[in-house]
């Protein structure tokens, strides 16, 4: 009998098992992939990672001359790309394998599958079995979804899971869906010189970010030849002999085709709970996504559930890997804090980068606060400058009373590293005034942190 059994390795599973193995508890990992790590390190976070490190490092030497360092014939060497992405995919799924023996975590290879009152089938290489546990974490985490009516082919219509892998770069990448996938594999594929063509739906590219994000980041992806056609409803997609044919109603209502080589379609992430068992318990889950306590409880006793599965929880690895250390602590019967989901860092890591936590301005304003704004470019920061990447901005959203920090909106360099001083500062109740007199090196892209919270009361220094 172990006393915490979790469903799904991924980055909301593995740190749960590890967490409940310091706290000295019997643990096992069901997980049905035979290499642990999840959605995360096999075909999301990781390989996408690596692969737009290697579209920096190229453009880097693409426009070396700039900087004074020339190069000739410069090449991508595609396979040598993938390779690297599969070695750095392979070395932490080993390094997974290492911290669960540390922390006596058992893997259990098979499809885990609730069967209630603490029992849990796994159908595994070896057949089936079940296995009892007093906890069971849900943590089996999410798929692609596709249009409907619209069949995946590995061959042209890509999910997040091919695209990782094509032979060739495609001449042409069409990409429904202008979120956190959508953009990065734009800055992937353009970089490397595919003619990519992006369709959204809504009004504006990374639609849960800040408006004026989303307005920066239409103007540089216009400047990098990325063409972005928003308030495109697509309406439906044909496989031809010579493209991929979306059918698409433009923002004016005018039909449109579009013909590209390869399709990505980034319409967001299903949950997997279809087949796990739900039924066998008291948990009613919505359009898929599991109900939970601030503890992560389910309705179920004794089942917890973490990660992209849980209703009304951004579906990133951190909130995952948060979600399963409160549920292993409330579990365990240590304190522990729910998680503050105001709090929550979202990054994306196209080009520029984008770094942001709390209200934009316009939630803060329909939430009724009064609102200061601090904007600063990174134009005129000199560490920008040495780096030869000066677009974007830093953007504070403050409660005008108090001086409250509501939230940050970063793009531009290094906006994925430069968030975690806000999400620190927010953490740590900081203000407005104590951000002013925080002393941040000179010459660093967060001297622009200072600045953007001086520029509140209209007291930058620099710009
Ligand atoms: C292209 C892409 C890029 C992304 N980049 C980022 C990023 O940069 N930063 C970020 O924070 N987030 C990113 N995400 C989101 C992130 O990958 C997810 O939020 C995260 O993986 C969720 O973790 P999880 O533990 O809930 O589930 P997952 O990582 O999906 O893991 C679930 C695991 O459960 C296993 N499983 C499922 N059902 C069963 C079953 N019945 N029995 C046994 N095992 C089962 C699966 O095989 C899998 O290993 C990205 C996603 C994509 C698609």
């Amino acid at each position: 009998m172990y006393d915490v059994l979790i469903i799904g390795s991924g980055p909301g599973g593995y740190v749960a098992a590890i967490r409940a193995g310091q706290c000295g508890l019997k643990v096992g990992v069901v997980e049905k992939n035979p290499l642990l790590g999840g959605c995360c390190l096999h075909v999301g976070c990781i390989p996408t990672k690596a692969m737009l490190h290697a579209a920096d490092v190229y453009e880097l030497f693409l426009h070396g001359a700039e900087q004074g360092i020339e190069a000739e014939n410069v090449r991508v060497n595609w396979a040598r790309i993938l390779g690297r992405k599969n070695q750095i995919i392979q070395k932490h799924a080993k390094g997974l394998e290492g911290l669960f023996r540390k922390h006596k975590v058992e893997t259990i290879h098979g499809y885990g599958k609730l069967l209630g009152k603490g029992r849990v089938e796994v159908k595994g290489p070896e057949g089936l079995r079940e296995v009892e546990a007093k906890n069971v974490i849900l943590a089996t985490g999410s798929e692609a979804r596709m249009l409907p009516g619209l069949d995946p082919d590995p061959e042209r219509i890509l999910t997040n899971i091919e695209i990782l892998d094509l032979e060739q770069i495609p001449k042409s990448l069409g990409i429904i869906g202008a979120g956190a996938v959508g953009v990065e594999f734009a800055s992937i594929y353009r970089r490397f010189g595919s003619e990519v063509t992006i369709l959204e739906m809504l009004p504006r590219l990374v639609p849960v970010e800040d408006e004026d994000v989303s307005a920066e980041l239409a103007r540089q992806f216009r400047k990098q030849g990325i063409e972005s056609r928003t308030g495109a409803r697509v309406e439906q997609v044909e496989k031809r002999p010579e493209c991929v044919e979306v059918e698409y109603q433009d923002a004016d209502g005018r039909a449109q085709k579009l013909c590209v080589e390869k399709l990505l379609v980034a319409v967001g992430r299903k949950p997997n709970t279809d087949s796990i068992g739900l039924e066998n318990t008291a948990i009613r889950a919505d359009r898929g996504f599991v109900p939970v306590d601030p503890y992560m409880a389910t309705a179920e006793p004794g089942v917890y559930a973490i990660g992209d599965i849980v209703a009304a929880s951004p579906q990133l690895a951190h909130v995952a890997s948060m979600e399963g250390l409160v549920a292993v602590g409330r579990l365990a019967g240590k304190p522990v804090r729910p998680v503050n989901y105001r709090r929550i860092p979202g990054c994306t890591y196209c080009e520029p980068q984008i770094g942001s936590v709390g209200l934009t301005e316009a939630q803060a304003r329909k939430e009724g606060y009064p609102v200061k704004v601090g904007k600063f470019s990174f134009a005129a920061n000199s560490k920008a400058s040495i780096l030869g990447s000066h677009g974007g901005f830093i953007k504070i959203v403050a409660e005008e009373k108090y001086g409250e920090i509501l939230g940050a909106h970063i793009i531009g360099p290094q906006a994925t590293e430069l968030v975690c001083e806000m999400v620190t500062a927010i953490e740590s109740e900081a203000t407005v005034e104590s951000m002013m007199s925080t002393i941040h090196a000179h010459p660093t892209l967060s001297e622009a942190m200072g600045d953007a919270f001086n520029a509140i009361y209209g007291l930058a220094i620099n710009g």
